[in-house]
Protein backbone atom coordinates (compact mmCIF):
# COMPACT_ATOMS: atom_id res chain seq x y z
CA UNK A 1 0.00 0.00 0.00
CA UNK A 2 1.46 3.14 -1.11
CA UNK A 3 1.02 6.73 0.80
CA UNK A 4 -2.44 8.21 0.18
CA UNK A 5 -2.88 10.75 -1.85
CA UNK A 6 -5.97 12.48 0.02
CA UNK A 7 -7.31 12.93 3.59
CA UNK A 8 -10.16 11.15 3.62
CA UNK A 9 -9.83 9.76 7.22
CA UNK A 10 -8.70 5.86 8.10
CA UNK A 11 -10.37 4.13 10.32
CA UNK A 12 -8.99 0.83 11.84
CA UNK A 13 -11.35 -2.00 13.64
CA UNK A 14 -8.77 -4.48 15.14
CA UNK A 15 -10.11 -7.98 16.61
CA UNK A 16 -8.85 -11.76 17.14
CA UNK A 17 -12.30 -12.27 14.80
CA UNK A 18 -11.68 -16.10 16.36
CA UNK A 19 -14.43 -15.99 14.25
CA UNK A 20 -15.53 -12.99 12.64
CA UNK A 21 -19.49 -12.72 13.54
CA UNK A 22 -22.84 -10.16 12.80
CA UNK A 23 -21.80 -7.82 15.98
CA UNK A 24 -18.53 -7.57 14.40
CA UNK A 25 -19.88 -6.42 10.99
CA UNK A 26 -22.84 -4.48 12.42
CA UNK A 27 -20.08 -2.07 14.15
CA UNK A 28 -17.44 -1.60 10.99
CA UNK A 29 -20.93 -0.67 8.81
CA UNK A 30 -21.97 1.95 11.91
CA UNK A 31 -18.36 2.96 12.04
CA UNK A 32 -17.73 3.52 8.37
CA UNK A 33 -21.23 5.47 8.35
CA UNK A 34 -20.13 7.89 11.81
CA UNK A 35 -17.15 8.47 10.37
CA UNK A 36 -17.96 9.06 6.42
CA UNK A 37 -15.01 6.99 5.44
CA UNK A 38 -15.06 5.12 2.01
CA UNK A 39 -13.22 2.04 3.95
CA UNK A 40 -12.76 0.55 7.49
CA UNK A 41 -10.12 -1.53 7.70
CA UNK A 42 -10.56 -4.70 9.47
CA UNK A 43 -7.35 -6.06 11.23
CA UNK A 44 -7.00 -9.31 12.54
CA UNK A 45 -4.54 -9.40 15.69
CA UNK A 46 -1.81 -12.23 15.13
CA UNK A 47 -0.63 -12.70 18.76
CA UNK A 48 -3.31 -11.39 21.13
CA UNK A 49 -0.58 -10.14 23.56
CA UNK A 50 -3.46 -10.11 26.50
CA UNK A 51 -4.97 -13.97 25.33
CA UNK A 52 -3.56 -17.34 25.31
CA UNK A 53 -3.19 -18.43 21.58
CA UNK A 54 -6.74 -19.29 19.72
CA UNK A 55 -6.61 -22.52 18.47
CA UNK A 56 -7.61 -22.17 14.74
CA UNK A 57 -4.72 -20.38 12.71
CA UNK A 58 -4.60 -16.57 12.25
CA UNK A 59 -4.76 -17.42 8.33
CA UNK A 60 -8.15 -19.35 8.75
CA UNK A 61 -9.68 -16.57 10.86
CA UNK A 62 -8.58 -14.16 8.01
CA UNK A 63 -9.91 -16.70 4.97
CA UNK A 64 -13.08 -16.46 7.42
CA UNK A 65 -12.98 -12.68 7.95
CA UNK A 66 -12.34 -11.81 3.94
CA UNK A 67 -15.34 -14.52 2.86
CA UNK A 68 -17.34 -12.58 5.40
CA UNK A 69 -16.99 -8.97 4.26
CA UNK A 70 -16.81 -10.17 0.42
CA UNK A 71 -20.02 -8.85 -0.17
CA UNK A 72 -19.78 -5.57 1.57
CA UNK A 73 -17.59 -3.61 -0.18
CA UNK A 74 -16.88 -0.51 2.50
CA UNK A 75 -15.14 -3.27 4.87
CA UNK A 76 -11.56 -4.68 4.17
CA UNK A 77 -9.48 -6.79 5.38
CA UNK A 78 -5.66 -5.37 6.67
CA UNK A 79 -3.40 -8.35 6.94
CA UNK A 80 -0.38 -6.82 8.33
CA UNK A 81 -0.23 -8.06 11.55
CA UNK A 82 -0.52 -11.45 10.10
CA UNK A 83 3.19 -10.54 8.77
CA UNK A 84 4.98 -9.72 11.68
CA UNK A 85 6.69 -12.28 13.86
CA UNK A 86 6.69 -10.57 16.66
CA UNK A 87 3.39 -9.97 19.02
CA UNK A 88 0.93 -7.58 17.97
CA UNK A 89 1.19 -4.21 19.23
CA UNK A 90 -1.09 -1.80 18.84
CA UNK A 91 1.41 1.13 18.63
CA UNK A 92 3.29 -0.69 16.37
CA UNK A 93 0.48 -1.52 13.16
CA UNK A 94 -0.57 2.31 14.48
CA UNK A 95 3.06 3.72 13.45
CA UNK A 96 2.91 1.40 10.43
CA UNK A 97 -0.27 2.49 9.24
CA UNK A 98 0.45 6.48 9.86
CA UNK A 99 3.66 6.21 8.02
CA UNK A 100 1.75 5.38 4.70
CA UNK A 101 -1.02 8.33 5.45
CA UNK A 102 -0.99 11.83 4.65
CA UNK A 103 0.50 13.90 7.46
CA UNK A 104 -2.78 15.68 8.10
CA UNK A 105 -4.94 12.59 7.27
CA UNK A 106 -7.24 11.70 10.53
CA UNK A 107 -6.82 8.28 11.72
CA UNK A 108 -9.21 6.81 13.75
CA UNK A 109 -8.63 3.76 16.05
CA UNK A 110 -11.38 1.56 17.49
CA UNK A 111 -12.16 0.08 20.37
CA UNK A 112 -14.51 -1.09 23.05
CA UNK A 113 -14.84 0.25 26.12
CA UNK A 114 -14.31 -3.04 27.84
CA UNK A 115 -10.69 -2.82 26.39
CA UNK A 116 -10.57 0.99 27.08
CA UNK A 117 -10.26 0.12 31.16
CA UNK A 118 -7.16 -1.61 31.10
CA UNK A 119 -5.24 0.24 27.81
CA UNK A 120 -2.65 1.31 30.48
CA UNK A 121 -1.39 -2.11 30.42
CA UNK A 122 -0.77 -1.63 26.59
CA UNK A 123 2.33 -1.21 25.25
CA UNK A 124 3.74 2.66 25.38
CA UNK A 125 -0.16 3.53 25.73
CA UNK A 126 0.44 7.04 26.15
CA UNK A 127 2.06 7.64 22.86
CA UNK A 128 -1.10 5.99 20.83
CA UNK A 129 -2.51 9.40 20.48
CA UNK A 130 0.53 10.51 18.88
CA UNK A 131 -0.66 8.67 15.89
CA UNK A 132 -4.78 8.01 15.72
CA UNK A 133 -7.71 9.54 17.81
CA UNK A 134 -8.99 6.86 19.53
CA UNK A 135 -12.94 6.36 18.95
CA UNK A 136 -14.59 4.14 21.51
CA UNK A 137 -18.01 2.32 21.67
CA UNK A 138 -19.72 1.73 24.99
CA UNK A 139 -20.51 -2.13 25.69
CA UNK A 140 -23.20 -3.32 27.81
CA UNK A 141 -20.66 -4.48 30.96
CA UNK A 142 -18.19 -1.83 31.11
CA UNK A 143 -17.63 2.03 32.36
CA UNK A 144 -15.15 4.37 31.45
CA UNK A 145 -12.35 4.63 34.56
CA UNK A 146 -13.43 7.24 36.97
CA UNK A 147 -10.07 8.31 38.57
CA UNK A 148 -6.37 6.91 38.12
CA UNK A 149 -4.13 7.26 35.26
CA UNK A 150 -6.75 6.45 32.13
CA UNK A 151 -9.36 8.89 33.69
CA UNK A 152 -6.68 11.59 34.00
CA UNK A 153 -5.47 10.49 30.06
CA UNK A 154 -9.24 10.96 28.95
CA UNK A 155 -9.65 13.78 31.11
CA UNK A 156 -7.22 15.55 29.22
CA UNK A 157 -7.92 14.36 25.37
CA UNK A 158 -11.43 13.92 25.29
CA UNK A 159 -13.40 15.70 22.50
CA UNK A 160 -16.92 15.52 21.92
CA UNK A 161 -17.00 17.35 18.80
CA UNK A 162 -16.30 14.69 15.58
CA UNK A 163 -16.56 17.11 13.08
CA UNK A 164 -13.41 19.05 15.01
CA UNK A 165 -11.80 15.55 15.43
CA UNK A 166 -12.08 14.76 11.29
CA UNK A 167 -10.01 18.32 10.46
CA UNK A 168 -7.00 16.66 12.34
CA UNK A 169 -4.74 13.49 12.14
CA UNK A 170 -4.65 12.28 15.72
CA UNK A 171 -4.49 13.28 19.28
CA UNK A 172 -8.28 12.72 20.78
CA UNK A 173 -10.55 10.41 22.35
CA UNK A 174 -14.23 10.27 21.31
CA UNK A 175 -16.54 8.29 22.62
CA UNK A 176 -19.55 6.84 20.50
CA UNK A 177 -22.95 4.16 21.03
CA UNK A 178 -23.00 1.81 18.30
CA UNK A 179 -25.36 -1.00 18.00
CA UNK A 180 -23.86 -3.93 20.14
CA UNK A 181 -26.14 -7.09 18.78
CA UNK A 182 -25.63 -10.19 21.58
CA UNK A 183 -23.36 -11.83 20.00
CA UNK A 184 -19.72 -13.10 21.25
CA UNK A 185 -17.09 -15.43 19.50
CA UNK A 186 -17.04 -17.37 22.51
CA UNK A 187 -20.83 -18.50 22.63
CA UNK A 188 -20.13 -19.24 18.36
CA UNK A 189 -17.07 -21.37 20.05
CA UNK A 190 -19.04 -22.86 22.80
CA UNK A 191 -22.15 -23.65 20.68
CA UNK A 192 -20.32 -25.66 17.96
CA UNK A 193 -18.42 -27.59 20.67
CA UNK A 194 -21.81 -28.32 22.09
CA UNK A 195 -23.36 -29.59 18.02
CA UNK A 196 -25.77 -26.21 18.24
CA UNK A 197 -25.95 -24.21 15.43
CA UNK A 198 -24.61 -20.98 14.84
CA UNK A 199 -26.91 -19.89 11.91
CA UNK A 200 -27.43 -16.52 12.03
CA UNK A 201 -24.89 -15.26 14.31
CA UNK A 202 -22.59 -15.10 11.39
CA UNK A 203 -22.65 -15.27 7.66
CA UNK A 204 -24.00 -18.03 6.51
CA UNK A 205 -20.26 -18.39 3.74
CA UNK A 206 -18.28 -18.46 7.44
CA UNK A 207 -20.96 -21.01 8.79
CA UNK A 208 -19.70 -23.46 6.11
CA UNK A 209 -16.08 -22.57 6.25
CA UNK A 210 -15.87 -23.95 9.97
CA UNK A 211 -18.01 -26.88 8.68
CA UNK A 212 -15.98 -27.44 5.93
CA UNK A 213 -12.83 -27.21 8.49
CA UNK A 214 -14.11 -28.87 11.45
CA UNK A 215 -13.23 -25.64 13.07
CA UNK A 216 -13.70 -25.04 17.35
CA UNK A 217 -15.34 -29.14 17.43
P1 LIG B 1 -14.28 -13.39 22.31
O1 LIG B 1 -15.68 -13.85 22.62
O2 LIG B 1 -13.38 -14.47 21.77
O3 LIG B 1 -13.66 -12.62 23.44
P2 LIG B 1 -15.31 -11.14 20.76
O4 LIG B 1 -16.63 -11.62 20.23
O5 LIG B 1 -15.33 -10.17 21.90
O6 LIG B 1 -14.37 -12.38 21.07
P3 LIG B 1 -13.09 -9.84 19.41
O7 LIG B 1 -12.52 -10.32 18.12
O8 LIG B 1 -12.31 -10.05 20.62
O9 LIG B 1 -14.55 -10.54 19.53
O10 LIG B 1 -13.57 -8.35 19.29
C1 LIG B 1 -13.03 -7.41 18.43
C2 LIG B 1 -13.68 -6.09 18.72
O11 LIG B 1 -15.09 -6.19 18.50
C3 LIG B 1 -13.53 -5.61 20.17
O12 LIG B 1 -13.32 -4.21 20.15
C4 LIG B 1 -14.86 -5.93 20.80
O13 LIG B 1 -15.14 -4.99 21.85
C5 LIG B 1 -15.82 -5.76 19.63
N1 LIG B 1 -17.00 -6.62 19.70
C6 LIG B 1 -17.04 -7.92 19.90
N2 LIG B 1 -18.30 -8.40 19.89
C7 LIG B 1 -19.09 -7.34 19.65
C8 LIG B 1 -20.53 -7.15 19.52
N3 LIG B 1 -21.40 -8.15 19.64
N4 LIG B 1 -20.96 -5.92 19.26
C9 LIG B 1 -20.09 -4.92 19.15
N5 LIG B 1 -18.75 -5.01 19.27
C10 LIG B 1 -18.25 -6.20 19.52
Amino acid sequence: MGKSDNNMAVALFGGTFNPIHNGHLRIATELAELLQVDHVRMLPCAFPPHRSNPQVTAEQRLAMLQIAIAPQPRLIADDRELHRAAPSYSIDTLQTVREQLAPQQPLFFCIGMDALGNINSWQRWQELLHYCHILVSSRPCAEAPKSGPVADWIAQHRCDDLEALQQKAAGNIYFCDLTMLDISSTTIRNKIARGDSIHFLTPDTVVEYIQQHHLYE
